[in-house]
């Protein structure tokens, strides 16, 4: 570690210094240098940051360790009112923040303004969260001691954070999914600490939301280890950041063969630790016969703008669509033929993504058949637009076409019959959506696709886009493997700080003792299982 600055309350956080922060300190690291990189206009941006190397890790964890004690000893108003000004601090830093965020990642402004909306949202929702309560989990078997045989113990149930939290920004989210995003969101909601490995994609935007963070730490008095921002290698920094004992849980969105390595290095650990990893999804769409024979064209028309919205790089961009043949899928197919034809070709996140994204639509081509080509692309950073169609037998046999293909691409599979759909869908991997067109006519088909869809997705959407994803109490953004390590949660909405939290059993401890969740005379006014019967006395 060199050059070391400390973080105070009254710092700026709006000039970019290419600096780390661990725990409330900024740190110039001394390894690769990594610059942001406009691939709009094919420029590096000031100004260089370098990688940090293994002691910024032992820094960051060895403070966060520390931190873990007093920060989950915060009440839950006290982390809400923290969660809050995060959210109030990146906003003040919007003017600078938003065209930051666009030069690093070639989004439009408009993308990038709504994100910083999300953002500040899903902190809003937290503390939100953490107001209602119904995080802790409350729950009072009550002692029995006249029950024969055996008498029953006093037994009372609440959640504790799990500790230290590893976060991994994600390139397609440069602010949803990044530094102060859903994963640190509720990760600091539950009371967990977060040391946060930013993507080099956008190291500018790190810096300007982790300023933001570590100045509500700061102001809010919280111990400095409760939240570090670190730059390195994944497989260098990122697997030292989850090898780290004191590390208890980890938060990924990206890649499978990323999320897959840090699953196993956790597991291979002396304590093995949770990995929330989000990584890849093909999200199907099925055009059921009614939906298509009334609306096809226009269906045509609006897959399209969901496909190719911010270059496809939505981890649920719609890359298969699945329907019988006939005339009423080629009235479908013609329209996204059309509207695909016109599709400008626009940038992608990183030269990396969009070689990616080039290598697999070149598979596809040798793969299956050719529907329609965007306009091509007038740079290696952008994204010319692709569709494909197969039948259900090339698909199923083929690795290539069930492969994702992060960019602006999808395949049409022509099916033979219902039950050729049916199949289809059965035989499909793990996936975060699948979105069914239906109309009253389609019910029949559509009641005998729910149950095989609900085995494979974590959100199932009718007549409507899979691209954006409501942030809310009920929402799940998760669902069975390689969409994600762990499909019993969720990355998006409320239900995410569960992740962060375990269950304890309090048998018998004296009443003085108690934690106020499971407290007699109920201080926090939660709602609480009592005797099996949900209750706020
Ligand atoms: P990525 O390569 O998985 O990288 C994400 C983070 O994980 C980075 O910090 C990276 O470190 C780290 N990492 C990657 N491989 C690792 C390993 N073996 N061990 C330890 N850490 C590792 O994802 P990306 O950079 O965002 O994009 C690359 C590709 O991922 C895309 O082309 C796309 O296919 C896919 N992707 C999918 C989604 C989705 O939502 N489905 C989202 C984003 C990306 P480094 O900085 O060292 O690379």
């Amino acid at each position: 570690m060199v050059d070391v600055t400390t973080f105070a309350s009254e710092t700026d956080t709006q000039t970019l210094t290419g600096q780390m922060i661990v725990a409330g300190t900024m740190v110039t690291g001394a390894g690769t240098e990594v610059r942001g990189f406009d691939p709009a206009a094919g420029t590096a941006l000031e100004p260089a940051y370098r990688h940090g190397d293994l002691a910024v890790v032992e820094a960051a964890c060895a403070a966060a360790a520390e931190a873990f004690g007093p920060y989950r000893a915060t009440t839950s108003a006290q982390r809400a009112k923290f969660l809050e000004a995060i959210a109030a601090n990146i906003e003040a830093a919007a003017e600078v923040l938003i065209p930051r965020a666009v030069a690093e990642t070639g989004l439009p402004h408009a993308r990038i303004t709504g994100e910083v909306g999300r953002t500040c949202g899903q902190l809003r929702l937290f503390a939100a969260v953490l107001r209602e309560g119904s995080w802790n989990g409350a729950r009072i078997d009550s002692a029995l001691p006249e029950r024969t045989p055996a008498p029953r113990a006093d037994i009372r149930q609440r959640t504790v954070p799990l500790g230290p939290v590893a976060v991994f920004g994600a390139s397609n989210f440069p602010l949803a999914f990044s530094v102060a995003g859903g994963d640190t969101a509720s990760a600091l909601a539950a009371g967990c600490p977060v040391v946060v490995k930013g993507h080099d994609a956008h190291p500018g935007t790190s810096e300007l939301v982790g300023r933001a963070v570590a100045k509500a730490v700061a102001d809010a008095g919280l111990p400095a280890g409760t939240f570090s921002l670190l730059f390195g290698s994944g497989r260098k920094l990122g697997t030292a950041l989850v090898t780290d004992a004191r590390i208890k849980a980890v938060g990924f969105t990206g890649s499978r063969s990323g999320g897959t390595a840090l699953v196993a290095a956790a597991a291979a650990r002396p304590e093995p630790i949770p990995v929330y990893a989000e990584m890849s999804s093909i999200n199907p769409v099925f055009l059921l016969p009614g939906a298509l024979s009334t609306r096809g064209a226009e269906l045509g028309a609006a897959f399209v703008g969901s496909l190719t919205m911010g270059s496809g790089q939505f981890c649920t961009n719609p890359g298969l669509v699945i329907a019988v043949d006939g005339p009423d899928l080629d009235t479908f197919v013609a329209a996204a033929t059309e509207a695909l034809a016109q599709a400008a070709p626009t940038p992608m996140l990183t030269p990396n993504i969009a070689k990616s994204y080039a290598d697999g639509v070149r598979d596809l081509e040798g793969a299956a058949d050719v529907l329609a080509r965007g306009q091509a692309a007038d740079s290696s950073t952008a994204c010319q637009a692709a569709l494909f169609s197969t039948d259900a037998a090339g698909f199923l046999a083929s690795d290539v076409l069930q492969a994702e293909v992060f960019g602006a691409s999808s395949l049409v599979i022509r099916c033979a019959d219902a039950d050729e759909v049916a199949s289809v869908a059965s035989k499909l991997e793990g996936q975060l959506t699948a979105t069914v067109h239906a109309d009253d006519s389609d019910t029949a088909e559509a009641a005998r696709l729910l149950p095989v869809l609900e085995l494979k997705a974590g959100r199932i959407l009718f007549n409507g886009w899979p691209t954006g994803v409501e942030v809310g109490y009920a929402m799940v953004h998760g669902g069975p493997f390689p969409a994600t390590s762990d499909s019993r949660t969720t990355s998006v909405g409320a239900k995410a700080i569960e992740r962060f939290l375990r269950p304890v059993s309090y048998q018998d401890v004296p009443k003085s003792l108690l934690p106020s969740a499971i407290a007699d005379g109920n201080p926090d006014h939660l709602w609480r299982l009592i005797d099996g019967r949900f209750t706020q006395d």
